[in-house]
């Protein structure tokens, strides 16, 4: 299946009624592993729908969060980010250029059974940032 099959099966499939903006905004995120902001989101939006509002983009992101279709970085930035992987995984922060990138690793599977029998909490999730210098800031 190509993107734009798969975006339009999962809007269906999440019973949102699809508009090509809405399609756009969420085939975007499937591309990019920037983990864009709203106005970045916006900005590349509108080279495709000159007329779309700021205020559209953001209706547009809060229904495709709240529909479990992408997730949104609500920590350690100033602004909200947003990534069209909706599965739970963990990010890693550039002190320095502010990018975000994916980490998968096992790093909190023994820790989360492990805080379950200590806390007696069912634990649903955590939110996990790791900080540091990427490379290309290292040079
Ligand atoms: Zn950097
Ligand atoms: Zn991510």
């Amino acid at each position: 299946m190509d993107v734009t099959q798969e975006t339009l099966y999962l809007l269906k499939e999440k019973g949102i009624r699809v508009t090509p903006q809405r399609q756009a905004i969420l085939e975007y995120l499937k591309h990019v592993d920037t983990h864009p902001n709203a106005e970045e989101i916006y900005a590349h939006i509108r080279t495709k729908f000159a007329g779309i509002s700021l205020g559209t983009i953001y209706n547009s992101l809060n229904m495709l969060c709240d529909k479990g279709l992408i997730q949104e970085l609500a920590y350690g930035d100033t602004f909200s980010r947003f990534d069209g992987n909706p599965m739970p995984h963990d990010h890693i922060v550039c002190d320095v250029c502010r990018k975000v990138v994916d980490y998968h690793g096992p790093l909190l599977d023994n820790l989360l059974d492990l805080a379950q029998q200590e806390s007696g909490f069912a634990i649903k999730g955590y939110r996990l940032e790791l900080h540091g210098v990427c490379p290309a800031c290292q040079n």
